[in-house]
């Protein structure tokens, strides 16, 4: 046992025979001894000696054993030594005692050569770890932990179903609520569509302190505009909400919005609510709040749609949920074999993505389901993925989901999509938006 030959251990018993016999096979196991016939004797070869390891009887003349442990382990000076008792006295209540006043360990006499020197052993190699280990006592303790940032911003997906609202069991992972998103800078609150989304988000907001409410609406198709008439923040006096949508097509927005609440839809019309609705085309780009710059994009989707694009804590987020890329294209996803004239119509798409850190927008079909819905606004799977490559985009959430596309569909279509985009070399992460989801920045 060489790495052992150092270890000094004091054997303090007042029966001479005992200490000659463990004397002698302690050294031949290596060790260096010395020995004590009793407490007094204990504590003056504990100064000159040094002993790392006593071997302790208890019965003894003079101080009892037990003191003997009590003071040594009390006295910062002896407190490391590690003592271990030997005795024949063979009780619990001893042993209770010897362990409670930190005794390393209780051998009962006689013992066995193997045992003691199998217990000796075993202090050692522990105590070597365990000097070891105390360094950095500190360190040792200390647990890592880490809380939750509250006051992060963030993104809230509260509908990302596309066309309308879909339920039941095959829908429960994505969720059936229309669009709606929340934005959280930790000043305003910016809600982008009113889909059924927005009826969960309403209440939620209910909870909260009222503060200003920007409401931007991407475009008016139904699955855009459906939850408001359930939006509860509107029904309370006090709230402020203004209405954000892109002019030029069409109705104005209030049009569309009191149309909507018309009596011969819904009980209660726009001008019954008793919170403050402004409308606003957007004019200016981007609109600027608090720390939020909203900047906005005219896609490709029937009537007046716009995608957004803003930033939170410095990462650059783009949202569209309706855009036809590559309208009437069946082709690998591949620029060299897109004819120029087609693709030259996607030069400002492509820009206002460009770099995002976060490209939040669909595919809704499959390139199968695309060929027979060429014109109705969607993109094709693999146009997609070119689309995340043509703007070098960084991540992409997949959002507006086919009411025909259930949770096992919704699944497979996105194995598809990862493996499109490696097949194009660009492979970016790429996940499902689904009802609930939080993204924080
Ligand atoms: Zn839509
Ligand atoms: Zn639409």
């Amino acid at each position: 046992m060489p790495e052992t030959k150092a270890n000094r251990v004091l054997i303090v018993d007042d029966t001479e025979s005992i200490r000659i016999m463990v004397e002698t096979f302690l050294k031949s196991a290596g060790y260096e001894v010395a020995t004590a016939s009793n407490g007094e004797e204990c504590f003056s070869v504990v100064k000159s000696f040094q002993p790392e390891l006593i071997l302790l009887d208890i019965m003894m003349p003079g101080i009892h054993g037990f003191d003997v442990l009590k003071q040594l382990k009390s006295d910062p000076e002896t407190s490391h030594i590690g003592i271990i008792i030997c005795s024949g006295k063979n009780y619990i209540p001893e042993k209770y005692l010897a362990l409670q006043h930190r005794a390393f360990a209780y051998v009962t006499k006689p013992f066995l050569h193997d045992e003691l020197l199998s217990t000796v052993g075993k202090y050692f190699s522990i105590s070597h770890t365990t000097i070891a280990n105390t360094v950095e006592p500190e360190d040792q303790q200390k647990q890592f932990t880490v809380s939750l940032d509250h006051t992060r911003p963030y993104i809230r997906f509260w509908g990302t179903r596309g066309s309308i609202p879909v339920s039941g069991a095959a829908f429960i992972r994505h969720g059936g609520n229309t669009p709606c998103l929340e934005i959280n800078d930790g000043h305003s609150t910016v809600i982008i569509d009113a889909g059924t989304g927005i009826r969960e988000l309403g209440l939620k907001l209910m909870s909260e302190p009222s503060r200003p409410l920007h409401l931007f609406i991407g475009h008016t198709h139904w699955d855009h505009i459906q939850g408001f008439p359930f939006f509860v923040p509107a029904y309370r006096q006090g709230t402020s909400l203004t209405v954000y949508g892109a002019s030029g097509f069409g109705k104005d927005l209030r049009s569309i919005f009191s149309g909507q609440l018309d009596a011969d839809y819904f009980p209660v019309q726009l001008h019954d609510l008793p919170s403050t609705i402004m409308f606003r085309d957007m004019k200016e780009n981007p609109i600027i709040f608090g720390r939020l710059n909203m900047y906005w994009s005219y896609v490709h989707h029937p009537g007046a749609t716009i995608g957004f694009k803003f930033s939170l804590n410095g990462k650059v987020i783009v949202y569209i949920t309706d855009n036809e890329f590559l309208r009437g294209y069946l082709g690998a996803p591949n620029v060299e074999s897109i004819p120029p004239e087609i693709l030259m119509q996607y030069s400002d798409l492509i820009n206002f993505i460009s770099n995002a850190d976060v490209l939040v927008s669909e595919s809704q079909y499959t390139n199968e389901e695309y060929a027979n819905k060429i014109g109705w606004g969607h993109t094709s799977l693999s146009n997609g993925c070119l689309l995340c490559k043509l703007g070098n985009v960084k991540r992409w959430i997949v959002t507006h989901h086919d009411p025909m596309h259930t949770d096992e569909f919704l699944d497979n279509k996105l194995f598809l999509t990862r493996q499109i985009l490696e097949s194009i070399g660009y492979p970016i992460p790429v996940s499902d938006a689904v009802d609930g989801l939080t993204e924080y920045f």
